[in-house]
């Protein structure tokens, strides 16, 4: 099937209905008009899907649109931030109206699960390439920002880590991947409550689609402080441990990427009112080790007999 842009913007307008009254014109203008909450900050962030690169060519578009607007929320959650609207740029092989309207059917699932509006983009020929720009708003006194973590700090990570990571490598190997692991990889979950209700109790946090590793070296560059972590006390599913063990599960749970969990630091007191936050944001977290002084290495890594661990790489992996 096959049609042309201006369809395709009509086909994705007639799918963006909101209603949202903070959004004075949408689709359809030259540009949308909103209105952000006095008080607030406007918070945005941005990230590109590329076809090959970011996700496996072959997968499915209703779980590529998912995907897209998930990386996006993922990182304002990690700021604490309420996402309200977001923008969305494709650039398409062809106009293929069957794909787009697969493509909103995740996107637009999403975006109604968090009351986001959609509410203008860009739609150009070429390589498949999907981005998404997301605003919300937050009280800036508020905001987790990546250099506030301080000694003494606990290091919590929510949900559980390398299911992502795992359906990439027996994607990787050919291998039957398994499909509590592959809903993981295509639909991951953006901790929006989660960021929201740590704000004024967490310090520093970041949104784990690195490696927890390589994102908690982050936190620990901008903050000036070191991390020491327990690498056998990350959250691991029940379907990761019945399909990786030992090393390579280590491996996968703190270097590999696309986990879109939180990982953030907040003072040792502040456990109860942490473990409150998360409970009523109804996600799971673990404590998972503590900032330390500046030390020569960001992160240490011990396992469970103290002995120091280190995986064979950090951070994430082009898989193509
Ligand atoms: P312009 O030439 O002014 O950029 P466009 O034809 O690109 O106009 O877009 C027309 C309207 O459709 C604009 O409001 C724009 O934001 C919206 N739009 C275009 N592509 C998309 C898209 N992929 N998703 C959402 N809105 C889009
Ligand atoms: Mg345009």
């Amino acid at each position: 099937v096959s049609t042309n842009e201006f369809d395709l913007i009509e086909r994705i307008r007639r799918r963006a209905t909101t209603t949202r009254e903070d959004v004075l014109l949408g689709i359809g203008d030259d540009a949308a008009l909103l209105e952000v909450p006095a008080g607030h900050a406007l918070v945005v962030a941005t990230d590109t899907l590329n076809a090959g690169v970011h996700f496996p060519v072959e997968t499915p578009p209703a779980d590529i649109g998912w995907k897209a607007l998930a990386v996006n929320l993922s990182d304002l959650a990690a700021m604490g931030a309420t996402p309200a609207w977001c923008t969305l740029s494709l650039s398409l092989p062809d106009a293929d109206a069957e794909w787009i309207d697969a493509f909103l059917e995740g996107f637009m699932r999403l975006a109604v699960l968090h009351d986001v509006a959609l509410v203008g983009g860009d739609t150009t020929r070429g390589p498949l390439s999907i981005s998404a720009t997301v605003h919300g708003f937050v009280d800036p006194a508020r905001a987790l920002r990546r250099a506030a973590a301080r000694e003494g700090d606990l290091v919590w990570v929510s949900g559980t880590l390398g299911d992502a990571a795992a359906a990439l490598e027996q994607w990787r190997a050919g291998a039957l991947i398994d499909p509590g692991l592959r809903e993981r990889l295509d639909r991951p979950t953006p901790r929006v409550a989660l960021g929201r209700a740590l704000g004024g109790i967490a310090r520093a946090c970041i949104d784990v689609s690195d490696g927890l590793l390589a994102d908690l070296a982050h936190v620990c560059a901008a903050s000036g402080v070191s991390a020491q972590i327990d690498v056998d006390a990350l959250p691991a599913s029940d379907v990761l441990c019945a399909e990786f063990g030992g090393d390579a599960r280590r491996h996968l749970q703190s270097a590999g990427g696309d986990d879109y969990e939180l990982c953030f630091t907040a003072p040792a007191a502040a456990r109860e009112a942490v473990e409150t936050a998360a409970r009523n944001a109804d996600v799971y977290i673990t404590a998972i080790g503590r900032i330390v002084p500046r030390t020569a290495g960001p992160v240490m890594a011990r396992d469970a007999h103290g002995a120091e661990w280190m995986p064979g790489t950090t951070g994430w992996r082009h898989f193509a």
